[in-house]
């Protein structure tokens, strides 16, 4: 496996595979790499003939009061974790190098990009939208992997990979889980132990709305029925919990897939996770 911090040495090398005839696959992240992570990486060496993994904790989607500097970083383990899962070439730049000075230009989405996660974290799309554009721009993969544990930042980065024609599929990978469900995230390095066993409330949750909409409920019964089951936990605060359209993060149309989507604060970490659920 490659490492390399520099932009002119990651085009080097993606321009030499792709001269090759190799497909490169990508999976852009913020390191503090987990069992998530890796069933990324995997799914790009089942398909890519090249993999690229990127890890650079992006200012630019962090708010302000938010934990940009004391987001788990782990560089030692992490490039350990990218050997063993099959990486080739793994890119850690530092800010300068992702963002000299004079750096003006953003990526905008629009309307997927403004609800839920969008309002609760004003410009954070902003940030996301605009670091994986570059990051398109500078490793031009036939394939990048994204987590649908972020189920609106899929969303996003769909919506944007169309209306800017990037030349790319994007791959949606299934939320990995710990066993007692809770989604796995980097985040989760946040919880105190009496946090992490009420962790599991958003998954109980979610469960607990889609059991509602397969016994026939309204998506609005089902939104209640999840508010609920949190308001029985006090350690869980509840930021939002709806069920939305899988694309827009609108309403939910009256037939077909729907996505229940719930985000809650558990001491200082930040928890979401999502559900989908065929009707
Ligand atoms: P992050 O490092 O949090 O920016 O995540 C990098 C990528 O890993 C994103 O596409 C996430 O959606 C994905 N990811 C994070 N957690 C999980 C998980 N538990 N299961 C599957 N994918 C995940």
């Amino acid at each position: 496996m490659r490492v390399v911090r520099e932009v002119s040495e990651l085009r080097a090398a993606v321009v030499a595979e792709r001269a090759a005839g190799r497909s490169i696959g990508f999976v852009p992240t913020m390191g503090a790499l987990h069992e998530g992570h890796v069933s990324l990486l995997r799914a790009a060496g089942e398909r890519d003939d090249f993999v690229v993994l990127s890890i650079f904790v992006n200012p630019l989607q962090f708010g302000i009061g938010e934990d940009l500097s004391s987001y788990p970083r782990d560089e030692a383990g992490d490039l350990a974790a990218a050997e063993a899962s099959g990486v080739d070439l793994a890119f850690l730049p530092a800010v300068e190098e992702m963002y000299p000075p004079g750096r003006s230009t953003t990526v905008r989405v629009g309307a997927v990009a403004e609800t839920l996660e969008g309002a609760v974290r004003p410009g954070h799309f902003e940030g996301v939208a605009t670091v994986v554009a570059k990051l398109f721009n500078l490793v031009q993969p036939d394939r990048a992997y994204f987590g649908q544990k972020d189920a609106q930042q899929v969303a996003v980065i769909k919506r944007m990979t169309r209306d800017l024609s990037f030349p790319l599929d994007v791959v949606v990978c299934p939320t990995v889980r710990e066993p007692d469900g809770l989604a796995m995230s980097s985040r989760n390095a946040y919880l105190q132990s009496a946090e992490r066993a009420v962790a599991t409330t958003l998954w109980r949750a979610l469960q607990a709305g889609r059991e509602a909409i397969g016994d026939g409920a309204t998506w609005e019964v089902a939104e209640k029925t999840m508010e609920n089951v949190v308001e029985r936990v006090p350690e869980v605060e509840l930021e939002y919990a709806r069920a939305v359209d899988p694309d827009s993060f609108g309403p939910p149309s009256v037939s077909g897939p729907l996505l229940l989507v719930i985000a809650a604060r558990v001491g200082r970490a930040r928890l979401i996770d999502n559900l989908l659920v065929d009707r």
